[in-house]
């Protein structure tokens, strides 16, 4: 299997972020990708490529271009309102219910466009952000040209950012970006993400259309971030009505209800018959993560492997969360390994 991946994801390196009124260090650090990097090697699991640029269109086919244009200039903005301080931007404010929608200054457009104080955006993440896009268009186009399974070791990771929203670590969606790119080529993908935490924002831009389905297994939002949405009623609205499909699960889930979940959500995609699948590879569900609450084991990622393999599709893995530096390269190549294996 190819690994696409580029060096520049380094360039974005958080520092801290802001947690129910909490300091704490950052989790979403350069450490994570080159680990799984240097396992995929050890492991030999295929060649390692670097990203093809492909501008900014197919990411305007996604993303709304007021928000590219902020990213791209949100550090400097800021760098210029603080008078040369180089610390990380965060917001400080949000236009809640009752207020208006203000993309003015920094501070408001820092407001209007983030959904949570865990996201800084430092000197070089825009250049990552971009960098990511580019890995999984990369592995969009293998896949396109005939490849069965390609990996995009993507950081920042993507599925928490929306059209015009940036959040839980995410700045562009890069599955989001990848499908959609598919689409335009006249493929049909489905979506499906495992990372423990409900990919929100990879729902909301597909949510309104049947062309790509989307199928979550994830942590229930009554406990779990992203908190506002993937609850099991959303199932899709217009056109899209049934192509959203949300498996929430119990904080302490451990493999035996998890793959009760995972084999509905693999009918689910079975049923839709798509090209090309592309997995939001997200790691968080593993027992020991810093930050998330589910009980899988380091051998269980073997079978989740297996199991996306076998509704043998051209298979695309994104790569998102997934924050224990211990185990996370062994456990991200465990999928990859069991995929092979079948
Ligand atoms: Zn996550």
């Amino acid at each position: 299997m190819k690994t696409i991946y580029s060096p520049a994801h380094r360039a974005h390196a958080p520092k801290e972020e802001f947690e129910a009124g909490r300091l704490s260090p950052a989790v979403e650090i350069p450490e994570r990708a080159e680990r799984v990097r240097a396992e995929i090697e050890r492991r030999k699991i295929g060649p390692i490529l670097p990203p093809e640029e492909f501008g900014d269109e197919p990411v305007l086919r996604v993303h709304d271009s007021r928000f590219v244009g902020f990213l791209r200039t949100a550090y400097d903005d800021w760098r210029i309102r603080y008078s040369g301080d180089t610390a990380e931007a965060f917001p400080s404010a949000w236009p809640v219910r009752g207020m208006r929608f203000n993309v003015s200054d920094i501070e408001s457009r820092l407001g209007s466009y983030a959904s949570d104080t865990a996201t800084p955006i430092g000197r070089g993440t825009i250049d990552a952000a971009r960098a990511a896009v580019d890995a999984a268009l990369t592995a969009a186009q293998q896949i396109q040209r005939g490849e069965r399974a390609v990996l995009a070791l993507t950081r920042p990771p993507g599925h928490h950012a929306s059209a015009d929203v940036f959040g839980g670590y995410c700045y562009f969606n890069n599955a989001a970006i990848a499908a959609q790119w598919l689409v335009d080529r006249g493929l049909r993908p489905a979506i499906l993400d495992v990372d423990y935490h409900h990919g929100n924002c990879t729902q909301s831009i597909f949510y309104r259309r049947s062309d790509v389905l989307f199928v979550s297994v994830h942590a229930d939002p009554s406990f779990a971030y992203p908190h506002f949405l993937g609850f099991a009623d959303e199932r899709g609205a217009d056109a899209g009505e049934g192509f959203n499909v949300n498996l929430p699960l119990p904080r302490l889930t451990a493999w035996d209800s998890y793959s009760q979940a995972l084999d509905t959500a693999l009918s689910r995609v079975r049923e839709f018959s798509p090209d090309v699948l592309l997995v939001s590879l997200g790691l968080d569900t593993f027992e020991a993560d810093p930050i998330s609450h589910f009980r899988l084991k380091v051998q269980d990622y073997l079978r989740i492997g297996r199991a996306i393999a076998g509704l043998c599709k051209p298979t695309l893995f994104v790569f998102e969360g997934g924050y224990n530096l211990d185990a996370l390269a062994e456990i991200t190549v465990n999928v990859l390994e069991g995929f092979e294996q079948r």
